[in-house]
């Protein structure tokens, strides 16, 4: 199966852009030499771009990427226009055709994945735009870490079976059920399917 990028990506690099479907196009404004954060040198891009989300509404994407090879702060979010209310997402994810619903999830958000992880907001957390199949791909790559640099057997077995899990469920043969929560209301499952509820 062909590795496929389904985020909204704001990173500059062609390799990414050519993958994105033409309705992913958008125009992104950027910005060089920017004062990094972290390092406090100027050698932060910038990347800031605009949306539209059907059922959502736009949406403000921005990038923060350190060009410092001692820093390499990143930092990327994204912002609702529109002011929405704390808000619950939940849905069953069964099938392969689930894979391709869109999913807005903000640096604030807790993203529960049962009996595999959390991904809990806060300072290192990022805000981004993508789908079911790229939520479950991040926890994927997430967990292969753990594979690959767990001291106890214990633990390397334990991310082993995960990542069996979040393929069989990519592949559309096992099933889990998806909680996003975030107090800013800038996140979203978009799908009937998704159970919408008030924080
Ligand atoms: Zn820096």
């Amino acid at each position: 199966m062909p590795k496929q990028n389904n985020d909204i990506n704001l990173n500059n690099k062609a390799e990414n852009e050519s993958k994105l479907s033409p309705e992913d196009n958008f125009d992104s404004d950027e910005f060089e030499h920017q004062k990094c954060p972290m390092c406090l040198k100027e050698t932060l891009q910038l990347t800031e771009a605009e949306r539209d989300i059907p059922y959502f509404g736009k949406v403000f994407l921005y990038s923060m990427d350190c060009t410092n090879e001692e820093c390499r702060y990143h930092k990327a979010d994204v912002e609702a226009a529109e002011q929405h209310e704390p808000t619950k997402f939940v849905i069953e994810v069964s099938g392969e055709q689930d894979m391709s619903i869109r999913v807005v999830k903000s640096a604030e958000a807790t993203v529960k994945l049962p009996h595999i992880m959390n991904i809990e907001p806060g300072t290192v957390s990022n805000g981004y735009v993508t789908n079911i199949e790229g939520i479950l791909n991040r926890a994927k790559v997430m967990l292969e870490k753990v594979r690959d640099t767990a001291e106890e057997d214990d633990d390397r077995q334990k991310a082993k079976n995960m990542i069996k899990k979040l393929q069989r469920i990519i592949w559309g043969s096992d099933k889990i059920k998806i909680t996003i929560e975030d107090p800013s209301g800038n996140s979203a499952i978009i799908s009937d399917k998704a159970v919408k509820s008030k924080l």
